[in-house]
């Protein structure tokens, strides 16, 4: 595939990339005539392979076996890597000695399997912000939903206010985001981690949007467990991660019933079956496992570690400042945030035109420049809302356009072009 000679050729990058990504040559076609090379800003929902993790897994592809399983040599050597995947997770995320990673699907997955595990009378405490997949897996829970707070310290005392006078005798969870899908902002885990533990709760990360950004540690956060999704990180869809605490999940019934996640099966003399499950991580990975997966986040993760968090902040920082200059220059846009213009952002910010309609916008992006965005509501309608002042039940729906708005993400590998255009 080729590049696009419509646009004149881009200056060089201030900063430069440190990290190449796949999909960096496709061309798309454009209404206007000629073509345009793919600016893909659409990190937030799926970002592209690392290089790196895409020839990782071609070295690897050719000799795999099963996992867990199997005696012999290929057996043997994808079991070390898929274990030794678990330990590259741990030490990329600074957990506690004897916290466990489970592999799971995606972060909605992580998310479930927590839920599927609280202990008995568990209240759950999480703010009407958050993405579905932090917002919804607790409905079988007594969950207390948060108002949107309007500032980090405001989201604290919205906890510390929420937590006061808790029966503390009942166990608790506290759910929330590193930073937003929506607005990009960084919330202030640190302190709602203390909030937490100052009752007595627990504290769950969804770090999908934080962890391919930043470097992340449990153990500074002081967080109970952390949720992410391999294909927000640069690696390809359908492995994610569920790090934390052991206790609540070794005493949890397993996720999935079924094969790896049992020790012993027998007949009882009354023809029923008897099970005896595992404890660890395994107690919660029935089946065979997604090795490929686990084997491409543990590569993402080096990758990143060995690019240096704070070279790829730095970049994305500098593209931060591109885009905003770039709309600060068009009066009728207006940028969504909870925490106001100076809170810290990750590469993800979203936005409305006056007197345009997101979705158009975000199609002509695409057909007249090339640029792919995300329009709409982002899996996160009760914070769209708010930002929107739109919070009502008649205006819930989703793609009504004038009631959504325009969602640009990147990350390593993107180029100061794909922004300025
Ligand atoms: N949490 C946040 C903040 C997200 O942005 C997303 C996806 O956009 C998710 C959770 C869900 O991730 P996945 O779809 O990989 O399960």
């Amino acid at each position: 595939m080729s590049v696009s000679t419509a646009f004149a050729p881009a200056p060089a990058d201030a900063v430069p990339a440190p990290l190449p990504v796949l999909g960096r040559d496709v061309s798309v076609p454009l209404v206007t005539g000629g073509e345009a090379g793919y600016a893909a800003l659409d990190y937030a929902a799926s970002a592209p392979a690392l290089q790196r993790v895409w020839d990782d897994v071609a070295a690897y592809a050719p000799y795999y076996g099963s996992v867990h399983r199997g005696a012999g040599h290929l057996s043997q050597l994808s079991t070390e890597l898929f274990e030794n995947a678990r330990r590259t997770v741990a030490e990329f995320l600074h957990c506690r000695d004897d916290d466990q990673v489970v592999f799971t699907r995606s972060t909605t997955d992580s998310l479930n399997l927590l839920a599927r595990a609280l202990p008995a009378g568990c209240e759950v405490y999480v703010f009407e912000t958050e993405h579905h997949a932090a917002l919804l897996p607790w409905r079988e829970a007594d969950v207390t939903f948060l108002d949107a707070p309007r500032s980090p310290e405001g989201a604290v005392r919205t906890l510390e206010r929420a937590l006061a006078g808790r029966d503390t005798a009942r166990p608790a969870l506290v759910c929330v985001t590193g930073a937003s899908n929506v607005t990009g902002e960084v919330w202030p885990v640190r302190e709602l981690a203390a909030a937490a533990h100052a009752s007595g709760a627990r504290i769950v990360l969804d770090a999908a949007q934080l962890v391919p950004h930043q470097a992340v540690s449990v153990r500074e956060l002081d967080v109970d467990w952390i949720a992410f999704s391999g294909h927000k990180l640069y690696a390809p869809f359908g492995s994610g991660v569920l790090a934390g605490r052991a206790d609540w999940l070794s005493a949890a019934e397993p996720y999935l019933a079924g094969g790896g996640a049992s020790r012993t099966v027998a007949r009882r003399a009354d023809g029923s079956v008897e099970v005896e499950w595992h404890e660890g991580a395994a107690r919660h990975e029935a089946g065979s496992p997604n090795v490929i997966g686990a084997y491409s986040i543990a590569s993402a993760c080096r990758a990143l570690a060995e690019a240096g968090p704070e070279t790829l902040a730095a970049r994305e920082r500098h593209l931060l400042g591109l885009l905003r200059a770039g709309l600060a220059e068009v009066p009728e846009v207006r940028v969504l945030s909870l925490f106001g213009d100076d809170a810290p952002r990750v590469g993800v910010l979203s936005f409305v035109v006056d007197g345009w309609n997101s979705s158009h916008l975000a199609a002509a992006l695409s057909a007249e420049y090339g640029i792919g965005v995300r329009d709409g509501l982002f899996c996160a309608h009760p914070l769209v809302h708010a930002l929107l002042g739109t919070n009502t039940a008649e205006q819930a729906g989703c793609g009504t356009g004038s009631l959504n708005a325009v969602r640009v993400s990147f990350g390593a590998g993107t180029p100061d072009e794909h922004i300025t255009r």
